[in-house]
């Protein structure tokens, strides 16, 4: 189950091995023959050969999250960004065309609608909350792909999983849901519909912020082979690879993760470092019980701010009356995150007073780990973003991204209480 899951799947130590996953900080591995190192190179036997590809602490924790997940295949990166370049790149090139939520993190909006575009692949963001209908005519013939968010950061919105899922099955394209902020503790979107999950896993999954990681999980549930003219790279003979074709060597289940590993990895390299997988893997020990917390001490601070004469508005979907309340209660039973969103009367320059205040609550340029930070995304993570971008994401100027911590709620309110006073 879930949390016996947390603490042991992917690991199960043999008689007088390490109890804790070992840290194989090696760049490479030895081999006693020539032909045993080439069947490696030709995905004929499995092994280690170099890091940049494979790692055993990276792979144990990878499964950890696979597992967790309900997947199939599941693979780490060196960052978030780098699990969200991969899984569209992985199905998409030039000439391609994938459609998006509007309300996604502002990396991944400028990877996708700035970088991705430079590499010839075509975004069209629609609003979440559209119809099925405006839904269904945002894809084209050249759709590769569908992508959202669980919970999305910073807007908070909840993604209607299965409204999507039902869109970009009826066009014949994969669903990828980033499940960053609800980790598979609030949801898992296989249950839903989703194909492809990817996480950044520097937040709740490893919950300290003490390291940047990605990962990218498969359901083996799309039929890549139903749609093989849509997918030749995973249908067709790999050339780069000694002419292997993904879905027939490694069929539904593995073949996009290894393609993943075997061309993507092999010639970006976003390995992530096997001490950085390793606490990763701690922190999943842990992820039941730290967003327990989380949760509960979001909900009391949302509460508090909510009926706060000097905060116009607060979003926290596990707040009863909050726009995204019955999507949350349908898809995060258990919870959403630690996130709250809020506007300070008076926008921008009250917003800036009010943290400046903050002697608990760090300014940071980060979400969900233990310890309570604050952002002003329309100045930091957002301020590429035109006014009308920033609208259509869900993040008002005056939006204020508050990540609880495990803290105390009730040190938590008294922080919050003293920088208002003083607005
Ligand atoms: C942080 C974040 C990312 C990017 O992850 P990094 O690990 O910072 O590269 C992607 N998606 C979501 C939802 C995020 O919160």
């Amino acid at each position: 189950m879930f949390n016996t899951d947390c603490l042991h799947a992917g690991y199960r130590p043999e008689n007088g091995e390490p109890r804790n996953i070992p840290i194989i900080q090696s760049t490479t591995f030895r081999y006693e023959t020539s032909e045993a190192m080439g069947k490696l190179f030709d995905l004929e036997d499995e092994g280690y050969f170099y890091t940049r590809l494979q790692n055993p602490t990276n792979d144990t924790v990878a499964a950890r999250i696979c597992a967790l997940e309900g997947g199939t295949a599941a693979m780490l990166l060196s960052s978030g960004q780098a699990a969200s370049f991969f899984s569209v790149f992985n199905i998409a090139s030039a000439g391609d065309h994938i459609v998006s939520s509007s309300t996604i993190y502002g990396g991944t909006y400028n990877l996708f609608a700035v970088t991705m575009k430079r590499m010839g692949i075509d975004f069209t963001f629609v609003d979440p909350d559209c119809t099925e209908e405006e839904l269904n005519a945002a894809f084209r013939p050249n759709t590769k792909a569908m992508f959202g968010e669980t919970i999305a950061n910073p807007a908070l919105a909840v993604l209607d999983i299965e409204k999507f899922a039902k869109a970009a099955h009826s066009h014949g394209v994969p669903l990828i849901v980033d499940n960053t902020f609800a980790t598979p503790w609030g949801c898992r979107p296989f249950e839903w519909g989703a194909d492809i999950v990817t996480h950044s896993t520097t937040k709740y999954l490893d919950g300290h912020a003490a390291a940047v990681g990605g990962a990218i999980v498969d359901s083996g549930k799309f039929d890549w082979e139903a749609y093989a003219d849509k997918y030749p790279g995973l249908t067709t003979p790999d050339e780069s690879y000694h002419g292997i074709t993904y879905t027939k060597k490694f069929g539904l289940g593995g073949a996009y993760i290894t393609k993943a590993v075997a061309q993507l990895m092999r010639d970006f390299g976003s390995t992530p470092a096997p001490m950085n997988s390793f606490l990763l893997g701690l922190g999943i020990e842990t992820l039941p019980l730290r967003m327990e917390r989380h949760c509960a001490n979001a909900k009391k601070i949302a509460e508090y701010l909510n009926t706060h004469p000097k905060i116009s508005w607060v979003r926290y979907a596990g707040l009863p009356g909050d726009k995204y309340h019955e999507l949350a209660q349908k898809y995060l039973p258990k919870g959403t995150c630690g996130v709250v969103s809020f506007g300070v009367c008076g926008g921008r320059s009250a917003a800036e007073r009010f943290m400046a205040g903050l002697k608990l609550a760090s300014i940071a340029t980060h979400v969900a780990d233990a310890k309570t930070c604050i952002l002003h995304p329309a100045s930091a993570t957002h301020r590429q973003m035109s006014d009308a971008e920033l609208e259509a994401a869900g993040v008002s100027p005056d939006l204020v991204r508050l990540s609880v911590g495990l803290e105390d709620a009730e040190d938590l309110i008294a922080d919050l209480s003293q920088a208002l006073e003083r607005v």
